[in-house]
């Protein structure tokens, strides 16, 4: 196979999705407990995202961002509603949606004198895969043999608001944090931790930038995760859900934040692409319209609830956390091996942080289909 092989060894070849469900070209179906990684937050083939899709590939394709097109700007004004932000830049990817967040901190701290802008990010976080977003994760995994990486960056102990005030500087612009950790093992912090940080950054003038590429678009049980603190970020990225498998990334921006990029400091030839836009729309109208968050948070509370009761003193459960539809089961042990067993019973969910089964399932399951998902994870659990 000519593929590189950075994502290892891939057995099952995807042909076909319909909903909660996809098809490998053997016709064998599998229920998706991982919506493409939180990205098909309706499922598979909805249909006015196809419908979205079709219609704007008829009518536009491709212009450049030397031109306004309808799709980006309607979007726009559409997230900017949502998350109470002013301004939003389009990008095709969450790691470039964060570069732009982190473009934005630079200048922001280079515009008030700031020579070597500081910028503090949590330990087990994930930001992405480019250059400054890997330097900016606290992983050491994802940086080794990278160097050398981009300087200006700490990382602090998640969910820990002490931490931060001790490892800021003269020179720290920003502190990028996630609502809850996703590929660090689905951890939540403590109901006050964002609300705390808030304080602290506008204590110092420094941006609060929320990384919501996962928590957003209705994953975690409102459209931001932000929303369920009580508080108001100065940059928001997002990016996975935002138009339902189209690639597309926003960064989003309010107070001073929404107007440090000005023309020719920053752009991308495909981001804002009309049909990513126009699926994007399609895709934050049905959330809105099918009323998803609420359904995501009700439907969030029964897995965290059923599983609790059916793993109740299992020996080999950790712990059982999550918000909305972002759940994870930490095992005692490694458990990668549960993820070639569970797509032999045709479920597909992930393990992250190597020992927490991990499920973000589409916001468009239902509670029997639920009940399939829990029982077999119950199922590989009691088998190990
Ligand atoms: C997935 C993810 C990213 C990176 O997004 P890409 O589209 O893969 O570049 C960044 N931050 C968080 C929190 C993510 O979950």
């Amino acid at each position: 196979m000519a593929l590189m092989n950075n994502y290892g060894e891939r057995s099952v070849t995807l042909v076909k999705g319909e909903g909660v469900y996809v098809w490998d070209k053997n016709g064998k179906r599998f229920l998706d407990g991982l919506s493409g990684i939180a990205v098909c937050g309706l499922g598979h083939r909805h249909p006015a995202v196809t419908q979205a899709i079709c219609d704007q590939a008829e009518r536009l394709v491709h212009v450049s961002n030397l031109y306004l097109v309808e799709p980006q700007v309607e979007l726009a004004e559409k997230l900017a509603r949502i998350a109470n932000m002013e301004t939003v830049f389009f990008s095709n990817s969450g790691a470039e949606a964060n570069e732009a967040a982190l473009k934005i901190a630079r200048k922001y701290g280079n515009d008030k004198g700031i020579k070597t802008p500081h910028v503090i990010t949590a330990e087990s976080s994930f930001h992405g895969r480019t250059m400054a977003t890997l330097t900016a994760t606290g992983n050491d995994k994802i940086k080794a043999g990278f160097t050398p990486l981009v300087e200006g960056f700490s990382h602090v102990p998640y969910d820990d608001i002490d931490a931060i005030e001790a490892a800021a500087t003269d020179q720290t612009v920003a502190v990028m944090i996630e609502p809850v950790q996703g590929e660090g093992g689905v951890h939540v912090p403590n109901a006050s931790y964002l609300k705390a940080l808030r304080a602290l950054c506008d204590k110092h003038e420094w941006l609060l930038i929320t990384d919501e590429i996962q928590t957003g678009n209705g994953r975690t049980g409102t459209y931001f995760a932000f929303q369920q603190a009580g508080i108001l970020p100065d940059v928001v990225t997002t990016a996975k859900g935002l138009a339902n498998g189209m690639p597309l990334g926003a960064c989003l921006a309010r107070g001073a934040a929404a107007t440090i990029l000005q023309p020719g400091t920053h752009g991308s030839t495909f981001g804002g692409n009309p049909i990513a836009c126009a699926a994007a729309n399609a895709t934050v109208d049905t959330i809105e319209s099918d009323k998803l968050c609420d359904h995501a948070k009700a439907l969030g509370e029964y897995f965290l609830k059923t599983f609790g009761e059916k793993l109740a003193n299992n020996p080999h459960v950790k712990d059982i956390r999550g918000l909305g539809l972002m759940i994870g089961v930490e095992l005692t042990a490694p458990c990668a091996d549960i993820v070639p067993k569970a797509m032999e019973r045709g479920i597909l969910l992930n393990v992250t942080a190597g020992n927490t089964i991990r499920l973000l399932p589409p916001l468009v399951m239902n509670y029997e289909q639920a009940d399939s998902l829990i029982s077999a994870v119950v199922e590989l659990i009691a088998e190990r």
